[in-house]
């Protein structure tokens, strides 16, 4: 049996404000989709997971990240499409910005480009809501996230920005349980390169070793020493269960 069941945790119904209509979900990662994707789907809503996240850098910890939204997705059975990896346009937006902090306007900016493609492909595609995963970490700030869709929907009318906030009713605490149980890789820095820098900076500043990536997952001890080739790509431990058997 899972140590980390949900059994003692009550999950109210989400009331959408477009009741009935399909919902796109941007999502950032699988730590943060786990418990919005259970509660929505808990709730009966129509879901289809958008992972649109230019942002991640290096290009092996992006694709890391995707693989583990998507196994989680199969494993909920809700539909996932895979937006661009268009690095250059993300680039181009952020210019000028390197050196903001967290939370600051560079993040304004980076929210505003997922979301805006996030909602063209809901307007183009007949879905009348979208929200984001990225909400519920407690590393952002909500109002700066929820600013930046209700802006990018502005520009559609039949299609709304869902508000809510992902970390209350014992959201954020369902959140790490669910972490745990499926063992999702854990990142250490929220994406950019930008981020992955200001963290080490940090890191650095306290004694602390540098970010290590690929490594963490939760629920479990590092893994220290990657696994031979399996054929998983450039992170060949990914899915590795900790006692090192294959699942
Ligand atoms: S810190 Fe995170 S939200 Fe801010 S620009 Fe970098 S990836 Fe985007």
């Amino acid at each position: 049996m899972n140590a980390h069941s949900l059994d003692n945790y009550e999950r109210p119904e989400l009331i959408p404000p477009e009741p009935g209509t399909k919902l796109l979900m941007h999502s950032c990662c699988a730590p943060c989709a786990g418990e919005v994707l259970a509660a929505v789907k808990a709730s009966g809503i129509d879901v289809t997971v958008f992972f649109y996240n230019p942002n991640i850098h290096p290009q092996a910890e992006y694709e890391m990240r995707k693989a583990e939204d998507t196994r989680y997705c199969e494993e909920l059975g809700i539909p996932h499409i895979d937006g661009d990896y268009d690095t250059d346009n993300w680039f181009d937006r952020i210019r000028g910005l390197e050196d903001e902090p967290e939370r600051g306007r560079r993040c304004t900016v980076c929210f505003d480009m997922r979301f805006e493609r996030t909602a063209l492909f809901a307007a183009e595609h007949g879905y009348h809501m979208i929200s984001s995963t990225l909400g519920i970490s407690r590393w952002k700030n909500m109002a700066q996230i929820n600013e930046a869709g209700v802006r990018a929907t502005s520009r559609y009318p039949e299609v709304t920005y869902w508000t809510l906030n992902w970390r209350k009713k014992g959201g954020a605490a369902r959140m790490i349980e669910i972490a745990k149980r499926e063992a999702f890789y854990q990142q250490e820095y929220c994406g950019c390169v930008y981020s992955l820098r200001d963290t080490n900076k940090h890191r650095r500043e306290m004694g602390r070793e540098r970010i290590q990536k690929g490594v963490k997952f939760y629920g479990r001890e590092a893994v220290k020493s990657p696994v031979p080739s399996s054929g998983r790509g450039e992170y060949p431990w990914l899915k590795q269960p900790a006692d090192g058997s294959e699942s």
